[in-house]
């Protein structure tokens, strides 16, 4: 067996997107693209040896750019141009194998929106193409299916005994499917949903192998969310909260730093570096989630090299120790203590900073300000407090 992996990417969905540029493949999930993640099962695969990537022609830079950053793994063949459509796509990558000399016995078609594809899934692929000619992954029904009227009456209990839904990889012997698809495409203009449909339009036989619930389809934010939430084979992460507390004290001067922004104020904060209170103890909270100590024991205030740092520094170093650990971050929750100055004119932009120094979208960033309604220290005015939350995923 000569077998290459056809990963289908050259889709226009955006669904998936908040606010990103781009097609939902390229968008980055735990700082790797959804697409990498396929490409990286197949290519680590003993078994495959050879992955050929379809992508839009428009995408060509940023897929270039993919490479760059996540790596090109050993067996990685040029990427083909695909079509309008999923089909034509498929067809493209196939006529390509075939026209550029010495194509594969099979190929394992497959869908770049399916990122937690496992190494088990693709060996029983392998090994069922041994003795069929088409072979997909799939899942057994089991939740109860009902066929109802226009009214949304049930008139049909199905039973769901023999019931699959259809994953990828897909795979086939070469010649039949490429075969096929051409066919498909000189006898009818009809558009299948996935290659097992049409091989078996075609008149070719189609065995099932077990998939897993895990390798899913990523088509919504929300499915975005879930696979952030799992490992690269697909298990939940370990999810942790880390909690963060600072003050520093007022003294003369004429502007505060808070959450990276220069805030101008009757007074000043007083402290080794910037006081930033508001991001010091933000970096407490990752570095508490992560179990790596304080902001002390990594920038000691005794020692000179951090005298009048930008506290963003220190932030920046709170994100690279969760990011060293396999985590990402959920979320960021800050909240600062004081009765001037007014916080909520600069929330927006204090977001939009913090949102820049962790590189998050601004949505996983809130700032909220309270009073101590003219109580204690805060409300005497002799010092700002804050507080911050996090929580963290862990691989
Ligand atoms: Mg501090």
């Amino acid at each position: 067996m000569r077998t290459t992996a056809v990963i289908v990417a050259a889709g226009r969905g955006t669904r998936a997107q908040s606010g990103q540029a781009g097609p939902k493949q390229f968008v980055p999930i735990q700082g790797r693209a959804l697409l990498s993640y396929a490409i990286q099962a197949f290519a680590d695969h003993p078994d495959v040896d050879h992955v050929v990537v379809v992508i839009h022609p428009d995408d060509r830079a940023t897929y270039d750019q993919m490479m760059d950053r996540d790596g090109h793994p050993a067996g990685m063949l040029a990427p083909v141009s695909g079509g309008a459509t999923r089909q034509d796509s498929v067809r493209a990558g196939l006529q390509h194998l075939h026209d550029a000399g010495r194509p594969p016995t099979h190929v394992l078609i497959h869908d770049a929106a399916r990122p937690f594809v496992t190494a088990e899934i693709i060996d029983r692929t392998i090994a069922a193409l041994k003795t069929n000619s088409g072979v997909i992954a799939a899942v057994p029904v089991a939740d109860t299916i009902q066929r109802t009227d226009p009214e949304g009456m049930i008139t049909e209990t199905i039973n769901r005994a023999d019931l699959w839904r259809a994953q990828t990889p897909q795979g086939f012997a070469f010649p039949d499917i490429l075969e096929a698809h051409n066919k498909a495409v000189s006898g009818n203009k009809q558009e299948f949903t996935d290659d097992a449909t049409l091989f078996t339009w075609a008149g070719g036989a189609v065995t099932v192998v077990v998939g897993a619930e895990s390798n899913t389809k990523i088509t919504t934010q929300e499915d975005l969310s879930l696979a952030v939430a799992r490992d690269t084979s697909g298990q939940p992460k370990e999810i942790r909260t880390g909690s963060g507390f600072d003050v520093h004290r007022c003294g003369p001067g004429d502007h505060v730093w808070l959450c990276g922004l220069k805030i101008s104020a009757s007074f000043a904060l007083i402290g080794h570096s910037d006081a930033d209170v508001a991001l010091h103890a933000l970096t407490d909270a990752l570095l508490g989630a992560v179990g790596a100590g304080d902001i002390g024991s990594h920038f000691p205030p005794t020692d000179p090299k951090w005298k009048d740092t930008a506290s963003e520094v220190f932030l920046a170093h709170a994100a690279k120790c969760v990011a060293d650990r396999g985590g990402g971050i959920n979320n960021v929750d800050v909240t600062i203590i004081c009765e001037q100055p007014k916080i909520h004119p600069h929330r927006e932009q204090m977001r939009a900073e913090i949102a820049r120094i962790l590189n998050l979208p601004i949505e996983k960033i809130s700032v909220k300000a309270t009073t101590s309604e003219g109580l204690g220290f805060a409300g005497r005015g002799e010092g700002l407090a804050a507080m911050a939350t996090v929580t963290v995923a862990l691989a």
